[in-house]
């Protein structure tokens, strides 16, 4: 059972951060996960207090509190329209309502969990993270890195013009991912983000000559699925107790297939291209 001693409503940064640097003390996203363990805890440090729970856009970026929930993330017009829908499609199968109405941004992307959906969302946007004491990096880095005690303040995401699409595997419908994609072609690249494998997400780039066709919707199925194996084969994946690791790298063939034909049909549609070359139908 999680045990508190001391509970500290912070009213700066500053105070969190100089809390925070005691190993037993612990901050406070929306508790879901760190409930359901046995830590002992010092002192608990709850942000709630400094206007961190919204999302603000300007023109040119999405900037999320770390207070902001996985249910205003679901539920942010502006974000469903530069996301292409993934991130309302990332959580949306994340427990239930009530659940998504406490668990937070700050402690999905800190803990940065192999299982995590929200991560493999986010990692294929144009994403940042702001920490109190790091300062800006991408989440790609942030993502790579161990946790230490810093605290993850906002997230950015920019308003890079592309097309994203999210698929996941689930043995049940709101169980943990058993496999999770997230595919991107953006301003900037391509790339491939392949989550629950079951480590942590991964991103795998997708060469620019690939990237055009796919903006032009210029590719026949079979070149889909060609690229879909190669980029497949680049993902490490492996065991637990709801797949193996074969069962995985199966999967990841064909979700990235899948996502390929979805995001080919998008270009195609903004385009007019005419899709007897490659459509949907020819997923399987
Ligand atoms: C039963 C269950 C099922 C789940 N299913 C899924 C799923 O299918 N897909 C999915 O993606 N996720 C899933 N999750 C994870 C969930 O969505 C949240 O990511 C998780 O609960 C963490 O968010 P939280 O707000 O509850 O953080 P907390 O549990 O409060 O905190 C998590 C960790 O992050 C630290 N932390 C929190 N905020 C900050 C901050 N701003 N700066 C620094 N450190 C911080 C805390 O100290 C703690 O160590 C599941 C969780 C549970 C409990």
């Amino acid at each position: 059972m999680l045990k508190i001693r001391e509970y500290v409503k912070v009213k700066t940064l500053e105070e969190a951060y100089e809390l925070n640097q005691k190993r037993s003390n612990r901050i406070l996203g929306g508790m879901l996960w760190m409930k359901m363990s046995d830590a002992q805890i010092q002192t608990a440090i709850d942000l709630s207090g400094l206007g961190l729970d919204q999302i603000e856009e300007n023109e040119e970026e999405f900037s999320i509190g770390c207070m902001v929930t996985l249910r205003q993330l679901e539920e942010h017009e502006g974000l469903a329209k530069w996301s292409s829908g993934i991130i309302r499609e990332s959580v949306k199968d994340i427990v239930g309502v009530q659940f998504r109405n406490l668990a937070t941004i700050g402690g999905s992307l800190f803990g940065r969990f192999g299982f995590s959906d929200v991560l493999t969302a986010f990692l294929a946007l144009d994403t940042y993270v702001e920490l109190f004491k790091g300062g800006l990096v991408t989440l790609k880095e942030f993502a790579e890195r161990e946790r230490d005690n810093d605290i993850l303040v906002r997230v950015i995401v920019k308003k890079t013009p592309g097309r994203q699409v999210y698929l996941t595997h689930r043995n049940t419908k709101t169980d943990f991912p058993v496999l999770a994609v997230a595919i991107a072609a953006e301003r900037d690249g391509a790339r491939v983000v392949v989550g629950a494998r079951p480590l942590r997400a991964m991103c795998v780039n997708v060469d620019d000559a690939w990237k055009e066709k796919l903006e032009h919707a210029d590719c026949t199925p079979e070149e889909l699925r060609e690229l879909a194996g190669e980029l497949a084969e680049q993902v490490p994946t492996g065991s637990n107790m709801r797949a193996s690791a074969a069962y995985r790298k199966h999967l990841a063939n064909v979700l990235i297939r899948r996502g390929l034909f979805e995001l080919h049909d998008r270009f195609a549609a903004d385009t007019g291209v005419d899709m007897d070359k490659g459509g949907q139908q020819n997923a399987d």
